[in-house]
């Protein structure tokens, strides 16, 4: 059998089970089980596999089982790219989404001090506390979660990720707690980065199954409306901010309107809503008067 009719073959399991992109899938795993780059790949697609090629054949299954029970490809992998960088993911972090780099830029369009504290809530796998530490040059980053397991792959993206900048005297702290409870009595931030639990319970249930079946559930559920985490932001954050501080908060597309009204109500201004790059509201930042 040939790597293009392998690969033929897995697609349409694949594509039994119901997986979005079956080709794509059954071939980008083929690439991860064989250990094979694309040119490679193109070279010797119609070749038989070799004797030697049974050992990662049997690899090659168990993926294409896995991913046919709908487990997320990059939990396969075990990685995910974001902002060019990459991280581990496992069942326990919400996967890194495109749409989160729009926070990530914003921020660093906007804050140009490298001395500024930053803090990152619900931070998972670290994806936006760490490619700001990596990318803005900021000197103080502190990152939360009340997933100990979740910390865990936090601190392994930190240690791949950081060695550099831990070089050049950044500090990058892991924390676990409730939301502010994380934090020691005193501490004061300049920046406030999150991108919480959002989507409403009932919307979660809905969800494909590599979501709702094999993503955290405790990093997806906003609660009945899926705003709970938002109220307790706007309300909670001020006491562990600096003035002038800024807050920036990924969103759902429907919820620009409402977070703002939250923000607004607790006494935040200058409150901005921020689209994706597929036009859809995306991110709301905030600022505590100076
Ligand atoms: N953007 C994620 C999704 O649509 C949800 C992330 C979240 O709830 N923070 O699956």
């Amino acid at each position: 059998m040939t790597a293009a009719e392998l690969i033929a073959q897995a697609a349409k399991r694949l594509s039994d089970a119901g997986v979005p992109e079956p080709e794509l899938d059954a071939k980008i795993l083929f690439l991860e089980a064989f250990h094979m780059d694309q040119v490679h790949f193109l070279m010797n697609r119609m070749r038989p596999l070799t004797e030697e090629q049974r050992a990662q054949q049997e690899t090659y299954e168990v993926m294409i089982d896995r991913r046919s029970a709908r487990v997320p490809l990059q939990q396969i992998l075990g990685s995910q790219e974001f902002m060019g960088l990459t991280f581990r993911v496992t069942p326990d972090v919400l996967i890194p989404r495109q749409d989160t780099e729009t926070l990530v830029e914003q921020v660093l369009q906007e804050q140009k001090d490298p001395d500024i504290r930053l803090l990152d809530l619900c931070t998972g796998s670290g994806c936006i506390a760490i490619s700001l530490a990596v990318m803005g040059g900021y000197r103080d980053v502190t990152a939360a979660d009340l997933s100990e397991a979740a910390l865990k792959v936090a601190a392994e993206n930190a240690d791949h990720l950081l060695q550099e900048r831990w070089k050049e005297g950044c500090r990058f702290t892991l924390r676990r707690g409730d939301l502010f409870e994380a934090l020691k009595p005193g501490e004061r931030f300049d920046v406030l980065t999150s991108n919480p639990p959002y989507i409403p319970t009932e919307v979660v249930r809905g969800l494909e199954p590599e979501v709702k079946d094999h993503e955290p559930w405790m990093a997806l559920d906003g609660t009945e409306d899926g705003l709970a985490f938002y109220r307790r932001i706007a309300h909670e954050s001020k006491a562990w901010l600096n003035p002038g501080a800024c807050i920036y908060l990924e969103i759902g597309y429907d919820q620009g309107e409402a977070v703002s009204r939250l923000l607004e109500a607790a006494g935040f201004c200058n409150i901005e809503v921020i689209k994706d790059l597929p036009g859809l509201d995306r991110v709301v930042r905030a600022e505590i008067k100076k």
